[in-house]
């Protein structure tokens, strides 16, 4: 019996997993200074928190969930965002008594039932933060930044930044209503899904990936000539800060976000090398959820960062750093090799990585060995370095040798 990954999930093996470490460090360094802490919310949640949070006609919502009933008949949903857990226990833990903003950031998997395909996965990873309790727009700029400064760190540029204004409770049922209108006249040329979003979320449709959809949605009725004054102010205030900060972005006001509970901002970071509309980091605010979750009336800003497509991103243009070993030692004869392996438990213990080597074969495959680890040096210990108490050594990179006093070992790594 040979056993399988489930479709659509995937181990993340040595080497790439010290891409991903250091993608994750990357983000705790990028957020600490910025004022994030993490949070960590379990990976499942009753299902009426993404029902209610994520809006019940939403793609994800409707077909993407891992929704079950656990054994006392309760439905749970394995987590398919990290937003509506985030907000639901900083309402359940009162986390708004405490001073604003609350800034929180998230690393973990999430789970959609995806087609899966390429670059796109049923166990997904995200970098999240969720700021809590300031609306002003110069918030909505320091979060863009911050994004700015992580992708500046991981190594990864020639990034689109796109902004746009989804608007409020009072302007966007007026958009939505002249959309509505607009698409009336072109509902036969939708596609089978569009014309049910049409029915029940008509904004979806300016999400839609179907090609005929996306000439129609060319000619709609842009969202940003309908703000409200509010609204207007706002957008017309980020844009002002994100030059300031010389954030290059560009406004694309067909961006909707496949989500329910975002209002004014949204925005997302896409690369030229990761093809049409698929973004590496995306997010907006989202000034009505708490109150959704039961909470006060506290604005909400947030993003997340697909960790695979990163990941995929750097590795196409760096490469991949894998640590390799210090020292392997090459013992031969029955007292060297014991005090090889004591010595390399020393060495260990002080936090030098050590490869030993129990084969007993030659010192030739011993060095090939070496070499293939990529070791940085090779230790020689035979009986005669034994009886001088020394121990010989190479590096692999230039040749050089030379003979050192075991008990000077430690110095010889400063
Ligand atoms: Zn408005
Ligand atoms: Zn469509």
């Amino acid at each position: 019996m040979k056993y399988r990954a489930i479709k659509g999930v995937q181990d993340i093996l040595p080497p790439d997993v010290y891409l991903w470490q250091e993608v994750e460090s990357t983000a705790r360094q990028v957020f600490a200074p910025f004022g994030y802490r993490e949070i960590r919310t379990p990976v499942m949640e009753f299902t009426e928190v993404f029902t209610r949070g994520i809006g019940e006609t939403t793609d994800i919502v409707e077909k993407e969930m891992y929704t079950f009933n656990d054994r006392a008949g309760r439905s749970m949903t394995l987590r398919p965002e990290g937003t509506a857990p985030v907000v639901r226990a900083y309402v359940e833990n009162h986390l708004y008594s405490l001073p604003s903003p609350q800034k929180y950031y998230y690393i973990g998997p999430m789970f959609r039932y995806e087609r899966p395909q390429k670059g796109r996965f049923r166990q997904f990873h995200q970098i999240g933060v969720e700021t809590f309790g300031e609306e002003d727009p110069r918030m909505d700029a320091e979060v863009l930044d911050m994004l700015r400064c992580f992708f500046e760190r991981v190594g990864v540029d020639n990034l689109r930044f796109e902004v746009n204004s989804i608007g409020c409770d009072e302007c966007r049922p007026i958009y939505r209503r002249a959309l509505i209108d607009f698409l009336t006249g072109q509902i036969d040329s939708l596609c089978s899904d569009c014309k049910r979003r049409y029915e029940v979320n008509p904004l979806r449709v300016l999400d839609c990936k179907v090609k005929g959809c996306g000439e129609i949605k060319k000619k709609a009725p842009g969202i940003t000539d309908y703000l409200c004054s509010g609204c207007r102010e706002h957008f017309d205030a980020l844009r002002g800060y994100l030059e300031l900060l010389k954030i290059p972005f560009r406004v694309n006001p067909e961006m909707v976000r496949g989500l329910d509970y975002y209002t004014r901002t949204t925005f997302e970071v896409t690369s030229e090398f990761l093809g049409a509309r698929s973004a590496v980091a995306a997010g907006g605010r989202y000034d009505k959820l708490i109150e959704e979750f039961g909470g006060p009336a506290v604005p909400g800003i947030g993003f997340a960062i697909g960790v695979e497509r990163l990941a995929a991103l750097i590795k196409d243009r760096h490469g991949i750093r894998e640590p390799v070993p210090t020292v392997y030692f090459a013992a031969i004869g029955d007292e060297a090799e014991k005090a090889a392996y004591k010595l390399a438990s020393e060495m260990r213990t002080k936090g030098i990585r050590v490869e030993l080597d129990y084969s007993g074969a030659s010192l030739k495959s011993r060095f090939r060995k070496a070499d293939r680890l990529k070791a940085t040096y090779v230790f020689i210990f035979g009986e005669d370095e034994l009886s001088r108490g020394t121990v010989r050594y190479k590096r692999l990179s230039d040749g050089e040798q030379g003979e050192i006093n075991k008990d000077d070992v430690m110095q010889f790594f400063g």
